[in-house]
């Protein structure tokens, strides 16, 4: 388990403040009404300095998000981008976890929002291996969670912010609750949808398999990273409903997400999965991901936007 670390400067509307100035009113908005998008993006240290990894596709999808909830940004993601690149440079970072935030301020009285101002945060800060050191290596021991994922048209799944968190809090605290360090929980139809803060993706006869978009899951953008280096190294990738016992007979199971990277599962309900070792599928996936975004081989995608 990880607190925050603190860094020197958080870019608030515009400015840059102190760390222990970026604070709220506790009737803030955000703070009643979970009215707080937020996107997650790491930063490595790569050999031509502090790179950020799909800064732009990151920033899409909180545009994305803020649009659901009709929360106007008031700047342009190249402003944004900006932004991202001075903060981690002022906090003299090499590697760190950026945490965009633009949530609803103080001012309305109740859910209807309009009242409260659209507030922006840039914060960021260290941030080792979010499942442990030896997560990557090692691979993690999972659940399927008894709480499932929000229904399609209840609360949207493909927006991140704060509220959809809850349900995401009821999984990773039962799991390790249960002695487990990650859950995979299932949408109401009792298929898999994702983890707490991961996406999914099964391995069966060396092809690689993903449960689509469907109203339950973030589509992440490690997610999209994976099926990208998939069909570079030639495997196949299949998008399709995933049944919860596919968890327990497949050769191998990973998670992915900006904190987890690529996480190796090696088991799920006490159930070995494969040999009970990371496979060569995943570790050929998280090979290749982990040398893209250290730097360590040519970024032929552009996923990476350079600090300095
Ligand atoms: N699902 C959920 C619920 C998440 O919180 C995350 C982490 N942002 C992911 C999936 C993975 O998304 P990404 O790869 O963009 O980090």
């Amino acid at each position: 388990m990880s607190k925050i670390s603190e860094s020197e400067w958080i870019w608030r509307d515009g400015e840059f403040v102190p760390w222990k100035d970026a604070t709220l009113h506790v009737l803030a908005h955000a703070v009643q009404f979970g009215s707080a998008v937020f996107e997650g993006i790491r930063c490595y240290n790569t050999p031509k300095g502090p790179a950020i990894f799909r800064l732009r596709e990151h920033l899409r999808r909180m545009y994305n998000s803020c649009k659901i909830y009709r929360m106007d940004v008031p700047y342009t993601p190249d402003q944004l981008v900006e932004a991202a690149r001075e903060l981690v440079r002022r906090n003299k970072l090499e590697a760190c976890y950026i945490r965009p935030m633009v949530l609803r301020g103080y001012g309305a009285a109740g859910m209807v929002p309009f009242e409260s101002p659209v507030e922006v945060f840039l914060p960021c800060w260290p941030w080792g291996a979010y499942l442990g050191d030896d997560a990557l290596e090692k691979g993690v021991d999972a659940c399927v969670a008894s709480w499932h994922r929000v229904a399609p048209n209840t609360i949207p799944a493909i927006a991140k912010i704060a509220g959809n968190y809850l349900n995401g809090q009821l999984i990773k605290m039962e799991a390790l609750a249960d002695g487990y360090e990650e859950a995979i929980a299932l949408g109401p139809d009792g298929l898999v949808s994702e983890g707490s803060g991961q996406n999914v993706f099964v391995v069966a006869d060396g092809a690689i398999y993903t449960p689509p978009i469907d109203g339950t899951l973030l589509p992440g953008i490690t997610r999209d990273s994976v099926v990208t280096i998939a069909k570079d190294l030639g495997i196949a990738t299949h998008v399709q409903p995933l049944a919860r016992e596919v968890l327990y007979t497949c050769d191998e199971l990973f998670l992915s997400g900006t904190a987890s990277e690529i996480t190796p599962v090696r088991s799920v309900d006490r159930l070995p999965v494969g040999t009970g070792k990371p496979g060569p599928v995943t570790r050929a996936i998280q090979k290749r991901f982990l040398d893209i975004v250290n730097g360590r081989v040519p970024d032929e995608h552009g996923w990476l936007t350079h600090v300095q």
